[in-house]
């Protein structure tokens, strides 16, 4: 698709888009078909076929016959970088495509996803230095007539299921480093926003990804999402969503065939504030932390923990940013917040408003939908004087609602921080170096920011504490995890014989 030809404004027709095996794009054929309709304007966008089980094991089939044949796990690291690093050319060549279409079928402002896919360029560069980088480990101290080496080898076939809520971004968290090793993959996107995996397979197999190694199966996370992670064929499995999902699928890799599992679930993230800290800053970090994405993060940072005697004037200068965010079309460039992606999320979030003001939480900001003539948005709201028992306080809500909990010392801040089942990123902003030290040091999440919030990039690894996953994704831990680890003894000369 020509970028110049792609105008900020609804296609005249819904894009019919097909799934991806071997190398090809399928058209839909006689299956049923997904017709999304953008959650902004309410309008179709885009047509995905809807994949069976047996289109999933053709797919699975496919990669493995291209991982058995190794034309891709027995190529160099430097010829795997190769392909990897004409995969970012490629992902540029198309940004502006690929935001396009996310756009439509996410909600998300095109402005947000340019950085978020320029960000995806960066994650195929950082990973092809990976494969050229990867390597095991010897041991020469085994004695004269032993030598011991340790060697990395690709898992084999490689599911991977993203959620609705990063659809390009999450993707590219894992398909450069699972590529890097030399694995073979079948994606399976979420049913509302598949476009963007399907326009990867394109431009992995123009980069010269061997037919076979990435596949892309579209469907329903309850037919063709479980028969993957059923699936005997399907090596490792790498799953991002609800912990409620997650859980389906750890019952059916132990029922299966025990496919080694990634996960990456829900969080409950902590914003803590100290009465010392640059509280500008981190009123423009906090509403940053849980306006971004309108709220639909695993990471955003949805519990402001506020040290009690700054915590009223905090939530108000919070409340004052917050009040400023644009919310709006997502075709609209200075659109900060679009729609609420799902109707099922949509109705949660809305849920769990009603759930705040019934529960008695003090409601300083929001609370309602906004209306813009078409889809789905709602305001950016505050709860304050929310207790640790309140359902908003523990559950993830996922949308654009911040809770305002105060703390007196520390030790509570820590405590409170705690108080959840989950562990995947914290924030907290002090100027004072021993309290961010300690709090880091103490709060269990697996991504920690000081003084900012929901930064990133490919070098850092990603995941979770508790109940928020198994495993990390991206950095070099993102290729490790998804290799296995051969130990190997060598015999040096003659052995000693066992007999005679
Ligand atoms: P899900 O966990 O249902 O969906 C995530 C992915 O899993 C989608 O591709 C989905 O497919 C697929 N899926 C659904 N059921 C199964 C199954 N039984 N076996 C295998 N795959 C399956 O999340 P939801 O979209 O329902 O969102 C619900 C909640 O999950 C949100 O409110 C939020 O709390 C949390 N969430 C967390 C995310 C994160 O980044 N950690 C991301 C998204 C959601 P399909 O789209 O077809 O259903």
């Amino acid at each position: 698709m020509d970028q110049s030809s792609i105008k900020l404004q609804l296609p005249e027709a819904p894009r019919d888009f097909g799934f991806f095996v071997n190398g090809k794009t399928v058209p839909a054929g006689d299956r049923e078909v997904f017709e999304r309709h953008s959650p902004a304007h309410d309008v179709p966008v885009t047509r995905l076929p809807q994949c069976t089980a047996a289109d999933l094991d053709d797919a699975v089939a496919a990669a493995r016959t291209a991982f058995a044949d190794r034309r891709w796990s027995g190529l160099s690291g430097a010829d795997r970088a190769a392909v990897l690093l004409k995969a970012a050319d490629g992902i540029r060549a198309r940004l502006e495509e690929i935001a396009y279409w996310e756009a439509l079928e996410s909600g998300k402002p095109i402005a947000q996803l340019r950085g978020e896919v320029g960000g995806c360029v960066g994650m195929f560069e950082y990973a092809a230095g990976l494969a050229r980088s990867l390597h095991g480990d010897s041991f020469n101290n085994l004695g004269e007539g032993m030598f011991g080496v340790v060697t990395r080898e690709p898992v084999g076939v490689v599911g991977i299921i993203t959620p609705w809520n990063f659809p390009f971004l999450i993707l590219c968290e894992r398909v450069p480093y699972v590529l890097a090793s030399g694995n073979s993959i079948v994606a399976k996107p979420s049913e509302f926003t598949s476009a963007s995996a399907v326009i990867l397979g394109e431009i992995l197999t123009e980069a010269g990804l061997p037919e076979g190694v990435f596949n892309v199966v579209t469907g329903i996370g309850a037919t063709v999402g479980q028969a993957m992670a059923e699936h005997h064929d399907v090596d490792m499995l790498s799953f991002t969503g609800s912990t409620r999902t997650g859980r389906a699928i750890v019952a059916a890799a132990g029922a299966s065939n025990f496919k080694k599992l990634g996960l990456e679930l829900g969080g409950k993230n902590p914003q803590i504030v100290f009465a010392d800290a640059d509280l500008e800053d981190a009123a423009d970090g906090v509403a940053f932390g849980i306006g971004f994405n309108g709220g639909q993060c695993c990471v955003s940072g949805a519990r402001l923990i506020v040290e009690a005697s700054v915590a009223e004037k905090f939530a108000q200068m919070v409340a004052d940013k917050m009040a400023k965010i644009t919310v709006g079309d997502p075709l609209d460039e200075t659109t900060q917040i679009g729609a609420i992606t799902t109707d099922a999320q949509n109705t949660t979030i809305l849920g769990y408003i009603e759930q705040g003001k019934s529960e008695g939480a003090e409601l300083v900001l929001g609370g309602d939908v906004m209306d813009m003539g078409a889809g789905q948005f709602i305001a950016p709201t505050i709860f304050g004087n929310v207790t640790r028992d309140m359902a908003i306080a523990r559950e993830e809500i996922f949308g654009p609602v911040l809770t305002v909990t105060p703390f007196q010392t520390l030790d509570e801040a820590i405590e409170i921080a705690n108080d959840t089942d989950y562990g995947l990123a914290a924030s907290v902003w002090t100027k004072n170096i021993d309290k961010a030290l300690t709090v880091t040091r103490r709060v269990q999440a697996g991504r920690f920011w000081v003084n900012t919030t929901l930064a990133g990039g490919p070098e850092l690894p990603i995941g979770g504490f508790k109940q928020s996953g198994w495993g990390r994704e991206a950095g070099a831990m993102g290729v490790e995890e998804y290799t296995q680890v051969k130990s190997t003894h060598i015999e040096i000369g003659k052995r000693n014989h066992w007999i005679g």
